[in-house]
């Protein structure tokens, strides 16, 4: 027969899993893991106090226990707060808090009455679930599943109604009783609902912090570190996948290969350092003046790749030119220093049913033929295969 220490019991053993897995996440430094972790364990021995109730002092069975336990709700409310990048702490939450301690020190020696007791501590885990509900619901992210924000805002919700419940019910006095833990089957659908919350929460906690460690390793396998474009191997993979899809739609893919021209120079003259404040300071100008849908990415060195699905040629070479424009025009990397940097585009459009590595294989042709022109410029692969110049732009720099 489920009764209210077995609640408690189920509570605390899953409280205790948690913080051993919670434990095990600290070092990966995810912001709020060391809160949750904290709350883990003062719910632990929050809850283990309540079972001693009827055995142990009041002060300690039901203010401290109460309080204690409160305290760990605040403190998963601050963990996922920080969790989202929000400021976790506000200090009206901790003279709520302080609130509560004088309210409960009140009813249960001044006026003894465990009815008002638990309406007061079941308003206080109402605000907590609500705000936590609200508050992860809301940062959950577009770019990524959004299961762990559901599963821990459900929770919130559940253990916030369980809460409702149980407050209105004691408070406005439809339920009496005489000790927390007596066992009947209100009491314990309530505490279930209330308490039961919390291991879900803490699961709940651990998928969010797996998920952020999983967004962390996608990010780091995807993104080039120096410029925070895509890597190649990620580059790569979205122009596969948009070469099959323009293969099967008939729809124009281009793709552009951008060479930095006479990048070593920038190396021998200023520095590795400089020139790799060069390489990111070109991603990210390139990277802002694309549009939407295009893909740009580092397939290594001073060599970049641009993919432009849904683009005729003709557009492409106008985006490329425009883009050596913005780049030429571009503040220097070096702030008071002047560093022209230009590039070099070899360009071609997907053939329907061909490998990627062909239409690469001919865009690298193009480039080649534009360095061979005298750099600075874009090149697009004719019909009968021999790269032809496109539309020189006034020479912008050295
Ligand atoms: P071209 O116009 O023919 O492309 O001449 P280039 O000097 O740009 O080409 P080259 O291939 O001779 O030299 C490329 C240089 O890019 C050589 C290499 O040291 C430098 N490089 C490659 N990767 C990096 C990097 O990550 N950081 C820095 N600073 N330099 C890099
Ligand atoms: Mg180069
Ligand atoms: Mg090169």
């Amino acid at each position: 027969m489920l009764d209210p220490i077995s609640v408690i019991f189920v509570t605390i053993f899953s409280a205790i899993m948690s913080t051993a897995v919670l434990g095990s996440l600290l070092p990966t430094a995810i912001p709020g893991v060391r809160r949750w972790f904290n709350a883990s364990v003062m719910a632990m021995v929050a809850l283990a106090l309540f079972l001693l109730q009827n055995v142990g002092p009041r002060w300690l069975t039901i203010l401290v226990s109460n309080l204690l336990l409160a305290m760990a709700m605040l403190v998963i409310l601050q963990g996922c707060r920080q969790f989202v990048g929000m400021q976790p702490v506000r200090r009206a939450e901790y003279a709520g808090w302080g609130a509560l301690l004088a309210a409960m020190a009140y009813w249960t020696y001044v006026v003894p009455d465990i009815n008002t007791r638990i309406a007061l501590v079941s308003a206080f885990y109402t605000y907590a679930y609500v705000v936590v509900a609200v508050t992860v619901f809301m940062a959950r992210p577009l770019s990524r599943p959004h299961y762990a924000y559901w599963f821990v805002s459900i929770g919130a919700c559940l253990g916030a109604v369980g809460h409702v419940g149980r407050g209105l019910a004691y408070g406005v006095g439809w339920v009496r009783q005489t000790e927390l833990l007596q066992s009947t089957p209100v009491n314990i659908a309530f505490l279930a609902l209330g308490v039961l919350a919390l291991p879900w929460l803490s699961i709940g906690m651990v998928l969010l912090a797996h998920d952020r460690l999983a967004h962390r390793l996608e990010r780091l396998a995807n993104l080039d570190e120096l410029t925070g474009i895509l890597a190649r191997r990620a580059f790569l993979a979205q122009a596969d996948a948009a070469a099959r899809t323009a293969s099967r739609s008939g729809r124009p893919l281009v793709f552009a290969i951008i060479d930095i021209d006479h990048f070593k120079s920038v190396n021998d003259t200023h520095g590795h350092a400089t020139g790799d404040r060069v390489l990111a300071h070109f991603a990210g100008v390139v990277a802002s003046n694309l549009r939407a849908g295009d893909a740009f990415g580092r397939l290594g060195g001073e060599e970049f790749a641009v993919l432009c699905p849904d683009t005729s040629m003709r557009d492409a070479v106008k985006l490329l030119n425009r883009l050596r424009a913005r780049v030429a025009q571009a503040e220097s990397a070096l702030p008071g220093r002047k560093l022209k940097v230009t590039f070099s585009a070899g360009v071609d459009q997907y053939r329907r049913g061909e490998e990627l590595s062909s239409l690469m294989a001919r865009a690298d042709a193009a480039l080649y033929t534009a360095k061979a022109m005298g750099r600075d410029r874009v090149v697009t692969v004719a019909a009968d295969e021999d790269p032809v110049s496109a539309e020189r732009s006034p020479r912008l720099a050295e």
